[in-house]
């Protein structure tokens, strides 16, 4: 007979702003034993503040966030979000050439004749920059001019309000692994799994890592679950038993390619999904 319980439980869910886009979905929430949370714009905000700027040149600190301001401006990335509003009022180059956006690393672009760097450390190795790490607490971001390392930027994130209740209640509801990717660095990776009593983190991923490591993971669980948000996180969404995407602040590709989208982006609705899903389950005959 036709399962009357998941048509139900869709628009349960619908009414907490909860997309599930079809029953399968429901009974895959019910299966679920693992957890992995994409971590920028997932279980943290998103939105980077600015704590320093670090200057190895002869610059000042608002011409070094001029800079990479003008280099960012091309980007939707969360980290070029916020160093735009860190620098305020920047003149616009006209003049832009060679611009690559590269996934999980920065940008490199020719502005006015000089060639720009802006990322991780990943971007300056490859660029055979000689720059300097700081041990600032955050994500930093090198910047380079003409192959001449100038300055880092140096941002964090915060946790989202619900992050942390949202992965207790989830443990309690009896799943067996949460765990965390993210192209960002060690350091912060780790500082935020601890603080969310994750069982498990994974840094430092390039966006096909990323898919790589959800591969690996879904022949150890029986039922697998991806939270992300991101244009890159699409394929990881894709590729898991059950994509869940963040649908307020979600790119376009994040929603299409997820089974299940929350309207308000809080780690917490997954929660309610779950109990949606139980309630629905009693109700199916
Ligand atoms: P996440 O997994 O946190 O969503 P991404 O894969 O989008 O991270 O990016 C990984 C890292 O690549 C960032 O932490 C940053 O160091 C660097 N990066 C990516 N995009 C940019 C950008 N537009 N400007 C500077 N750095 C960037
Ligand atoms: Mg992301």
């Amino acid at each position: 007979s036709i399962p009357l319980g998941f048509f139900g439980g869709i628009g349960l869910a619908s009414k907490h702003g909860i997309l599930v886009k079809g029953g399968n979905y429901l009974e895959a929430l019910n299966q679920l034993d693992a957890i992995v949370f994409d971590k920028t714009g997932t279980l943290t905000e998103g939105k980077f503040k600015l704590r320093e700027v670090k200057i190895y040149s002869d610059h000042s600190r608002e011409q070094i966030l001029k800079i990479a301001a003008e280099v960012e401006q091309f980007s939707n990335h969360p980290i070029a979000k916020s160093i735009i509003e860190a620098a305020g009022d920047y003149k616009q180059h006209s003049t832009k050439s060679n611009y690559q956006e590269i996934s999980g690393a920065g940008i490199k672009a020719v502005l006015a004749g000089s060639e720009i760097l802006a990322g991780n450390e990943r971007l300056m190795q490859k660029n055979n920059i000689s720059y300097q790490k700081s041990n600032s607490a955050g994500t930093e971001i090198y910047l380079a001019k003409n192959g001449k390392f100038l300055a880092s930027i140096i941002i964090s994130d915060q946790l989202k309000e619900d992050s942390r209740a949202a992965i207790s209640d989830l443990k309690k509801l009896g799943i067996k692994s949460l765990s965390m990717l993210t192209g960002d660095n060690k350091e912060t990776a780790k500082k935020v799994a601890s603080k969310l009593n994750l069982d498990d983190f994974y840094a430092e991923l390039l966006p096909d890592q990323k898919v790589e490591k959800v591969e690996e993971l879904l022949t150890k669980f029986k039922k697998l679950a991806f939270v992300g948000d991101g244009i890159n996180d699409a394929p990881v969404l894709a590729r898991s038993d059950l994509g869940i995407a963040m649908g307020g602040l979600g790119s376009d590709a994040a929603i299409e390619a997820a089974d299940v989208v929350l309207m308000t982006d809080e780690p917490s609705k997954i929660v309610t999904a779950l109990k949606i899903a139980a309630k629905t389950k009693k109700l199916v005959w």
